[in-house]
């Protein structure tokens, strides 16, 4: 658009400039030639003096000499000379001239000042369209418009003025008159087309915006609007100094929502969310859907306190668009701090990486993915330290495994009556090179998010496996040792086999492993779980359910469940409950493992009193710091030697 507008201002002044161009020139030959012809007559005076008078009558000319000082020496013809000189340039095929004009008083169409000589455009257009005047004018066809052209004579004593007469046709009037139309009208026409342009222009880019811009499903702003929006705001001048905070705001099981009720539903759902949100917003402060549940804001955070009570205020805004059903949002935030220069002084934002904030923001949130209540998360070193230690994890796991990097520690299970050992779980440890001993808290939940815990269950297997084989060669009095086999580990269908096949491969009876699932797993398919519980056993492996009573209660997966062991949770022995409750619960729980002919084993007990009242409910073990820590490979079998055992 802007080549077609500069090209048609260009044209517009190459038109003007070859008609004034021609205009000028034409005046400029006029001028050249009557100046010619005054030279020749006022040569005739200066030669002849008053003796020429009457041959100067005879070339018609009207003249008038003056002294230096312009005082009026001699006059032949009418006067009408307004004595006082310009000095014009002309241009002529010989090269500038610089000569001296008067103006005539009857002259209205040319006048003559210090810058040269002008057409008043004003007479000429009335001479050409009032007819009265027009054809006083051009009588005969032509107009007469006189001026006076001067020289010096008599060695500059004098200046000889002579009278010039330029005629001008009407055809000349028209010429110049539809060119100057046509230039007006032309540069009318570039301007309508220049105000059409820009107002198409402006439509054009709203268009555009709406397009780029809108958000299908919600109607609103979508994501590009966010990033575009939110830059410009970040990197004015006058928000330099001010904290922003990036939010990442997400409808809560929301795909749940669209299967419960409908997809159109979910959707009348987020665009409620994107109205409560715009509403939230306020200026230079943004918001967008990004996708799916997940939407972007950002908001000022100068004050922390204010910004805090502003979410928990958006947060019941947005509990509230479904009175009917229990919705739950989680809000994840990221600071977006303020630029300073080396001295501490803040300066505009040059590096604005929204999506990194974004991301961030989406981090905060995704640590409190796992729980189903609304939540508000804040992003900070912590969480940048978290997911550097997530990655160099990930990035040395395989290693790690390869080089024997993971040890095997073995916490002993006694006896509460007797107190002797009466079994072991297996517990991991990782001896790394780089970062020293690891308990399996930092790094188990990693394996079971990244899927590298089955390795690592395998890993467990086959070691515990190892070793129990040759202390039973060496005739060490062995006792069942159990191994932890994470849940992700129980969607395979043949994972009664393959931890046979370990088992077998090292060598080591059936009876002395145990396997222990945690109770989550047990929320899986049960069919399927049923099944492969029932081939561990048929195989001679014991199964225990581990963390009994930790989580959801599991009293249903009990009656279906064929265990051999139930391990009751630490948590059984914690907290403040009225002591009388919480031995009513342990006892029952006892009583009702036995009923199912399962073995119970406390774990986590710390206390003498509670391994005294474990003693008389029949627990069968317990696995405690009480007796043990979990220990190395070498401790243990001093355990088994009766070195160290507690009785
Ligand atoms: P868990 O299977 O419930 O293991 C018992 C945890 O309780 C162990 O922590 C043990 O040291 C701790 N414990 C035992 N008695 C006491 C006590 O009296 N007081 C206190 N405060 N703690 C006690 P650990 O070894 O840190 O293991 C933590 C969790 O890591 C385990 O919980 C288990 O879920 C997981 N884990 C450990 N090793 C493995 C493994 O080889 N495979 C798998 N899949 N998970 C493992
Ligand atoms: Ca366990
Ligand atoms: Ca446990």
């Amino acid at each position: 658009m802007i080549t077609t507008i500069v090209m048609l201002i260009l044209i517009c002044l190459l038109l003007g400039i070859v008609v004034s161009a021609t205009l000028e020139h034409s005046i400029d030959m006029w001028m050249s030639s009557e100046y010619d012809r005054i030279v020749y007559v006022s040569n005739l005076y200066s030669r002849g003096g008053s003796s020429m008078i009457s041959d100067l009558q005879a070339e018609d000319t009207a003249f008038v000499v003056t002294d230096a000082q312009g005082n009026v020496l001699e006059e032949h013809g009418t006067n009408t000379c307004v004595i006082q000189g310009y000095n014009v340039s002309i241009l002529d095929s010989e090269g500038v001239k610089d000569i001296t004009v008067y103006f005539d008083r009857d002259n209205k169409l040319l006048t003559v000042d210090k810058y040269g000589m002008t057409i008043n455009l004003n007479y000429a257009f009335m001479t050409l369209f009032v007819p009265g005047e027009s054809d006083a004018l051009f009588k005969g066809g032509s107009a007469e418009f006189p001026i006076w052209i001067g020289r010096p004579i008599d060695g500059g004593n004098k200046i000889f003025i002579a009278k010039s007469n330029l005629f001008i046709t009407k055809t000349d009037v028209l010429f110049f008159t539809v060119m100057a139309v046509c230039l007006i009208v032309l540069f009318f026409v570039i301007l309508m087309i220049l105000v059409i342009k820009i107002i198409t222009g402006i439509s054009n880019q709203k268009k555009l915006k709406a397009i780029f811009f809108n958000d299908e499903v919600t109607g609103g702003y979508n994501w590009t609007y966010f990033r575009v929006k939110g830059e410009q705001i970040l990197k004015k001048g006058s928000n330099a100094k001010n904290r922003f905070a990036v939010l990442d705001v997400v409808f809560v099981k929301y795909r749940n929502y669209c299967v419960c009720h409908s997809v159109e539903e979910g959707e009348k759902k987020l665009n409620a969310v994107d109205q409560v949100l715009r509403y939230f917003v306020g200026k230079n402060e943004v918001c967008g859907h990004y996708a799916s549940a997940n939407f972007a804001v950002m908001v000022r955070a100068d004050n922390e306190e204010v910004l805090r009570n502003r979410l928990n205020d958006l947060m019941n805004r947005l509990t509230s668009i479904d009175r009917v059903h229990r919705i739950a949002f989680h809000i994840g935030v990221a600071y977006v701090d303020p630029d300073t220069d080396k001295n501490g002084n803040f300066i505009k934002r040059r590096d604005i990486f929204l999506e990194n904030d974004y991301n961030n923001a989406c981090a905060a949130r995704a640590t409190i993915d796992d729980s189903d209540d609304s939540g508000i998360a804040y992003f900070d070193d912590k969480l940048v330290e978290e997911q550097k230690w997530i990655d160099s994890v990930q990035e040395r796991q395989a290693s790690a495994l390869a080089n024997e990097e993971f040890m095997v520690y073995y916490q002993p299970k006694y006896n509460p009556q007797s107190e002797t050992l009466t079994g072991a779980e297996a517990l991991i440890r990782w001896q790394s090179p780089e970062f020293g001993f690891i308990s399996p808290g930092r790094f188990i939940p990693i394996f079971e998010k990244n899927g590298f815990i089955t390795e690592i269950d395998h890993y467990m297997i086959r070691h515990v496996a190892r070793d129990q084989k040759r202390w039973y060669d060496e005739g060490l009095s062995c006792v069942p040792v159990s191994v932890n086999v994470s849940r992700a580990h129980f969607i395979e269908d043949d994972l009664a086999e393959q931890i046979r096949d370990i088992v077998d491969e090292e060598g080591a009876p059936h009876n002395l492993i145990e396997i222990e699932l945690t109770e989550s797993a047990f929320f899986d398919d049960k069919k399927a779980l049923v099944n492969t519980i029932n081939r561990l056993k048929e195989y001679g492996f014991a199964v225990s359910m581990d963390d009994f009573g930790s989580g959801y209660s599991s009293l249903n997966s009990l009656k279906d469940l064929p265990l051999d062991v139930l391990k009751l949770d630490a948590e059984f022995f914690r907290g403040n409950a009225d002591e009388g409750r919480q031995e009513a619960v342990i006892s029952e729980t006892i009583r009702l493992a036995k009923a199912l002919n399962m073995r119970t084993v406390a774990e986590g007990v710390e206390v003498r009193e509670q391994v005294d009242f474990l003693a008389k409910q029949g627990c069968d073990m317990i696995q405690g710091y009480i007796f043990d820590k979990p220990i190395t490979k070498d401790e243990f079998v001093q355990r088994m030697n009766g070195i160290g055992t507690p009785s």
